[in-house]
């Protein structure tokens, strides 16, 4: 998929996917459900590669995305082993233009966007649970 694309150093990182395979019906956008995705990977990736350059020996990367039906949503999770965030900055996570990235490397448009497109634009719900030296995951749920 374009916008991932190794830049500066690579490193091998697992991506695990756990698909259900008894499809539901979902009214989605397309295009914008894929933008959603591709942020929340994006966001995991860099934060893995942060993870792996602070612990170049003692560290596995792993990403993973996967979905399942609870009750009347379908959940699609993205997670990773990075080093999760602060209480501070997950108060602010959802809001346009915030970033903790070096200019250049982060607009903070990815998941205010998202926030919107899954909530306005889908009727559903994005939460993120996350816990410091541990890791990260975006919880994207829509209505069946
Ligand atoms: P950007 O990626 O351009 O910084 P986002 O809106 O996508 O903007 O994310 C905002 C901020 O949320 C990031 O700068 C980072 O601090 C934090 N963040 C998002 N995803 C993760 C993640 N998977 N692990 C750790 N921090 C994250
Ligand atoms: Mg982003």
């Amino acid at each position: 998929y374009h916008g991932l694309r190794a830049k500066d150093k690579s490193f091998n990182a697992t991506l695990k996917t756990d698909f259900e395979d008894k499809l539901k019906k979902i009214n989605v956008i397309p295009q914008d459900l894929g933008r959603v995705v591709l942020n929340l990977l994006t966001n995991a990736f860099y934060a893995v590669n942060e993870k792996k350059q602070q612990n170049p020996t003692d560290y596995e990367p792993s990403v993973s995305i996967s979905t399942k039906t609870v009750g009347k949503y379908l959940k699609i999770t993205v997670k990773d082993n990075g080093n999760g965030m602060p209480q501070p900055v997950v108060d602010k996570i959802f809001q346009p233009f915030f970033t903790t990235k070096p200019t250049g490397k982060g607009t903070g448009l990815g998941l205010s966007m998202s926030y919107d497109i899954i909530t306005k634009g889908h009727g559903g719900e994005l939460k993120v649970e996350t816990e410091q030296n541990e890791g990260t995951e975006f919880i994207i749920s829509l209505p069946i």
